[in-house]
């Protein structure tokens, strides 16, 4: 989608470090980390929201980014200390880029803060 920040990120024409890269997505280093580790995992495909996800979609981008993720946190030998997915949807959810992502925090003990 021509006016989304994350397609431009995708297209390479906004900068972003990458981190790992698979057919369906990409993982690139948050611009503002809220933890040592902190990735968003973005599919390629523009979606703005968990809302906006065909059925065909959810079967075919969920697992994606969970795969991704997954080869992220290996790499980085973070599976075994952990490490937190989270999704942000909607207004409430706390979301302000729509084009779906998986944010990925890792590389300290994270704190148990949820909820308004
Ligand atoms: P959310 O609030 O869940 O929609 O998350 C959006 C995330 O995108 C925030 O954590 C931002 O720090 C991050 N972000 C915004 N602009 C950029 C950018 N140009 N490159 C990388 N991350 C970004
Ligand atoms: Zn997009």
């Amino acid at each position: 989608m021509s006016d989304c920040l994350f397609c431009k990120i995708i297209d390479g024409k906004i900068p972003a470090k990458r981190l790992a890269e698979s057919d369906a997505a990409i993982a690139i280093a948050d611009i503002t980390p809220q933890a040592p580790v902190h990735a968003l995992v973005l599919p390629r495909k523009h979606v703005a929201s968990l809302n906006d996800l065909t059925d065909a979609d959810r079967r075919a981008i969920m697992p994606a980014l969970y795969e991704l993720a997954d080869r992220l946190v290996a790499e980085k030998g973070l599976r075994e200390t952990g490490y937190r997915t989270v999704i942000n949807n909607g207004a409430d959810g706390g979301q302000t880029v729509f084009h779906l992502h998986m944010h990925v925090l890792a590389g300290a003990k994270l704190n148990h803060g949820f909820g308004g």
